[in-house]
């Protein structure tokens, strides 16, 4: 007799419970294909009672004092920190990320989110101005804004949702948080833990379902003033047309095409090491990832035989190995597209230098319904080309050569996105011109992914809209007020 295979089936919190739905959706093992998970397929009602559960508890939320709502975030930073290793094997498998990555980077990261916000939000201050001529004084207040709607993406699945709840709970508004339908599982282990550390019920309410259904009920409830989004640009246009009726506050962090340039007078091994990491790390699949690479004439040959060969050193392999550097793809449609941007490369008579159609790929026989793929060097490519133009979001970097400073610029500011960039040299000069020139939210020199939280993270152009980090966060998620008073 046939045995119905028993999955993990994933329920909404909402007002401090856990509530079965009506109907799921199947969420994916990347390194399998097999389906790991039932995941709600939550939708208006469902949002609509984690809106009202939400509004129920904002008075009470917004009246403790930001010390108080320090302890009980510091608590859940313990929580999740003493279950790690647990939650590292939930967002590897969930994500097909190597375990390695989820161990030191997804999983920490969302602990540290909890700690630093509990940490700034004690240390705001707000402003006053003097205009003794009128014999009046003016000062501002910030006050929380009510329920903050807070949707995420696939790739840094409980880091990205962490960066928006900590923040929004910090300043006192309560949330309803909708992760991305590929992606829950370690947002809903989370919401095990919110009672224990001390969250009253209905401060953090999450609710799992798909982007059309569940996150555009939450983008268009009338009682949801201000949400912060990350994905895609396309998303988020549609969530501007949806919340425009409302007049929304958004936050909106999106998709990028980032640049790195390296000048001649680059420190190379350096500058290769990095850039395989900052190309291929979590899979490609990091909104800040390189994807275009622009190396001066005279050092182009040789960084780009440094670069082949370390890109061919960056491991595959199945997530749960230990010395695997990259992972599987988020799911079969993704890379069926991430491939299909190396077929149109070869049409266009580009060259593939390593990985796809050029390497073998070897996988475990039990992974090879998984979503694989080798990294991928491309060079050869006009501008215009849709390699260099469009996000991948996948293991492909495209080098190509330049010859003067204003050239590289140009090239690098050529596309619709501006999210980051990242330069290599070693003339102080020259990298305080470059970086002014720029058109990208955050640039990096001769590194790549430092972040002090306390400055602005966030894009131009089509990567976004706003800015996230300490006072950012704290701006976006509080009302202003300028108070008079003539003595
Ligand atoms: P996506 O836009 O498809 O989805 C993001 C989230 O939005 C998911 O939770 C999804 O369910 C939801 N969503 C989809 N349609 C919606 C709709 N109509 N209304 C409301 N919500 C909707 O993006 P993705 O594929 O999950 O993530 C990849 C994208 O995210 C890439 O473009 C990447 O660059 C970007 N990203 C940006 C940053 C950043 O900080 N700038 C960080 C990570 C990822």
């Amino acid at each position: 007799m046939e045995t119905k295979k028993a999955f993990l089936q994933l329920q909404n919190y909402i007002g401090g419970q856990f509530v079965p739905n009506k109907s799921y959706i199947n969420s994916y093992d990347p390194s399998t294909g097999d389906v790991y998970c039932q995941v709600p397929d939550s939708d208006n009602e469902e949002v609509g009672a984690a809106v009202s559960a939400a509004r129920a508890a904002f008075p009470i939320w917004s009246s403790w004092s930001p010390e108080n709502r320090s302890r009980v975030m510091n608590n859940l930073a313990d929580i999740i920190e003493i279950h790690l290793e647990e939650f590292a094997i939930a967002e590897s498998k969930d994500q097909g990320k190597t375990i390695t990555f989820a161990r030191t980077v997804d999983i920490p990261r969302s602990v540290y989110n909890f700690r630093f916000f509990a940490s700034s939000i004690l240390h705001h201050t707000t402003e006053c101005t003097q205009m003794d001529h009128l014999n009046c004084m003016n000062y501002t207040v910030r006050t929380p804004i009510g329920v903050a709607g807070l949707i995420s993406p696939w790739n840094l699945p409980l880091y990205l949702l962490t960066w928006k709840i900590a923040p929004a709970i910090a300043c006192g508004n309560t949330v309803v948080a909708k992760p991305s339908e590929m992606t829950s599982v370690t947002a809903w282990m989370m919401c095990k833990f919110l009672s224990q550390a001390g969250f009253p019920p209905g401060v953090v309410n999450m609710v799992f379902g798909t982007g059309p259904r569940t996150g555009e009920a939450l983008v268009c409830h009338p009682d949801v003033p201000i949400i912060s989004f990350t994905g895609s640009t396309v998303t988020a246009q549609r969530i501007i047309e949806k919340s425009a009726p409302y007049c929304k506050k958004l936050s909106l962090e999106l998709g990028g095409k980032n640049p790195a340039i390296v000048f001649e007078d680059a420190n190379l091994e350096e500058c290769v090491t990095t850039t395989v990491r900052s190309s291929f790390s979590n899979q490609g699949e990091i909104c800040l990832c390189t994807s275009r690479i622009y190396v001066q004439s005279s050092i182009y040959d040789e960084f780009l035989q440094k670069f082949v060969e370390a890109t061919r050193r960056w491991k595959v392999s199945i997530p749960s190995d230990p010395t695997a550097s990259m992972g599987a793809l988020i799911s079969e449609m993704h890379l069926a597209k991430v491939r299909s941007y190396v077929k149109m490369a070869l049409a266009e008579g580009a060259t593939i230098n390593c990985g796809e159609s050029v390497d073998t790929l070897n996988i475990p026989q039990n992974n090879q319904g998984g979503y694989f793929m080798l990294p991928t060097v491309i060079t050869g490519l006009k501008e215009e080309s849709c390699c260099m133009q469009e996000e991948i979001f996948g293991p492909v970097a495209c080098v190509v050569p330049f010859d003067t400073e204003e050239e590289a610029i140009e090239k690098a500011n050529g596309v619709k996105y501006g999210l980051a960039a990242t330069i290599w040299a070693r003339d102080v000069g020259r990298i305080h011109r470059v970086a002014k020139k720029l058109q990208a939210g955050l640039v990096w020199t001769n590194c790549w992914l430092v972040r002090d939280l306390n400055l602005p993270f966030g894009g131009m152009k089509a990567s976004g809209l706003g800015r996230e980090g300490a006072k950012d966060s704290y701006e976006f998620f509080t009302e202003v007020k300028t108070v008079t008073i003539k003595h």
